[in-house]
């Protein structure tokens, strides 16, 4: 049993409204692993920040939310999306959000909720068929997604690579997906509006969508990237249509600690901004 909860998960799992649980798993990481240490590094990060959210007058001591812990460290990557899986399907219809680890976690938990559009914050389109012979790789997410929830229904935004062959089949197969270039010249919030969301919301959060200038420590860094302003509003716009979350690939071991420190801090956004609208 993991000792070390996220700051003010105060809550009982019964009484909850939103259930935080790790997954330490980064095997299939192409160029820097580690991630496999950020659920802990981020619940550490935050025990820096105030309760009462300034900008949103939230309070989250008036939010029940419950750390879970940590899933098992698996070594390979489809238990792990199985045991992603089975745990969401123990918190619904309570709010999940999942600390990763490497993106691959969100296929487990898309699997559980089914009708829902994902938007994922992302500098890579994860779009590839397999990647080193593994499908569930985390260069796959937004395929294997689409392959769940249906293509119309998945959204990448921040998006600034992509393979000649991602580009191809996304164009075949209708993925859309936002630039960072987009979004800057736009605004995060027209270019969200643009998307015409109608269904309950899955974001999934690939901290890499983040520039490297603000989030140094992840596993595959893109410059040219969002801001940590652009996610929250993004997270702001969403809220009231959210149903789930996931921030990944937080690498602790190529982080100056403003990484683990901006996850934290967005995920505290994310249960003000979305426990309003469930308590
Ligand atoms: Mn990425
Ligand atoms: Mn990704």
């Amino acid at each position: 049993m993991n000792s070390l909860k996220f700051a003010d998960a105060n809550s009982s799992f019964n009484d909850a409204k939103f259930v935080i649980f790790g997954v330490p798993f980064d095997s299939t990481s192409s160029f820097r692993s580690g991630s496999r240490f950020a659920p802990n590094r981020i619940r550490e990060a935050s025990y820096n920040f105030e309760t009462y959210l300034m900008e949103q007058d939230v309070d989250l001591i008036d939010i029940p939310f419950h750390d879970a812990g940590n899933l098992d460290e698996y070594g390979n990557v489809d238990e792990m999306t199985g045991a992603v899986e089975d745990a969401v399907k123990k918190i619904l219809p309570k709010f999940p959000i999942l600390i990763g680890g490497e993106h691959s976690l969100t296929i487990g938990a898309v699997k559980t909720l089914k009708n829902v559009s994902v938007v994922f914050i992302d500098a890579h389109l994860d779009f590839r068929e397999e990647y080193l012979g593994i499908k569930n790789s985390h260069a796959c997410v937004s395929r294997r997604v689409s392959e769940i929830v249906g293509i119309e229904n998945v959204f990448s935004i921040g998006v600034r690579s992509f393979s000649r062959e991602e580009k191809n089949d996304a164009e075949k197969l209708g993925l859309k997906y936002v630039s960072s270039f987009d979004v800057k010249e736009k605004g995060i919030e027209k270019s969200i509006r643009n998307l015409n969301l109608k269904k309950k919301i899955y974001l999934s959060l690939d901290m890499d969508g983040v520039d490297p200038a603000f989030a140094p420590g992840v596993g595959n860094p893109e410059p040219f990237g969002l801001t940590p302003l652009d996610v929250v509003k993004c997270i702001k716009i969403l809220s009231d249509r959210l149903v789930g979350f996931d921030v990944a690939e937080v690498c602790p071991p190529y982080d100056n600690g403003n990484t683990s420190l901006l996850g934290a801090r967005i995920i505290r956004d994310l249960i003000g901004c979305a426990g309003k609208y469930r308590i």
